[in-house]
């Protein structure tokens, strides 16, 4: 582990009060700087690679404990929720076809008509939809498609 991540961790745990733990340590070292907005299973593989005692039910609960305090941003009704590092606007493209995302910048600030929303927004996403140029191409080797949702462990 990269002690540069293991320092920012550390800032952030003292900031929100959190205890230091490995589970939070790993989940934070995999999804930090991470463009391929991760879905909960993603974390959970990479995470078991060095904990492998860890739970689904686990991840899922550190992950939307980042989202919750601003550390990542969770993408919703996609095919399953997907994390996002990247926390302030921009746009998104997702491949129907292989759920790749990818990230793009918006032209320019997105603005709404005073008076159109009666209520305080608190969530902007531009979500394009398609097929990528990867699986457009018949002969070219697309990303291996996301397992389906496993059963969680056990306790
Ligand atoms: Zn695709
Ligand atoms: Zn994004």
């Amino acid at each position: 582990m990269n002690e540069a991540i293991y320092q920012r961790f550390q800032e952030i745990c003292r900031q929100q009060r959190w205890k230091c733990t490995a589970q939070r340590l790993a989940v934070f070292a995999y999804v930090h700087d991470n463009d391929d907005h991760p879905d909960v299973d993603d974390v959970w593989r990479e995470v078991k690679g060095t904990l492998p005692s860890v739970t689904r039910e686990s991840i899922y609960r550190i992950l939307n404990e980042f989202t919750d305090h601003g550390l990542l941003r969770r993408l919703d009704h996609v095919t399953s929720a997907r994390y996002d590092c990247q926390v302030g606007p921009h746009g998104h493209f997702l491949c129907t076809r292989c759920g790749q995302i990818q990230d793009f910048p918006l032209p320019e600030p997105v603005t709404v008509p005073r008076g159109a929303i009666s209520g305080d927004v608190e969530h902007l996403e531009l979500r394009l939809t398609g097929i990528c140029k990867r699986c457009r191409k018949p002969q070219t080797k697309t990303r291996k498609p996301k397992p389906a949702i496993q059963e969680k462990e056990e306790p």
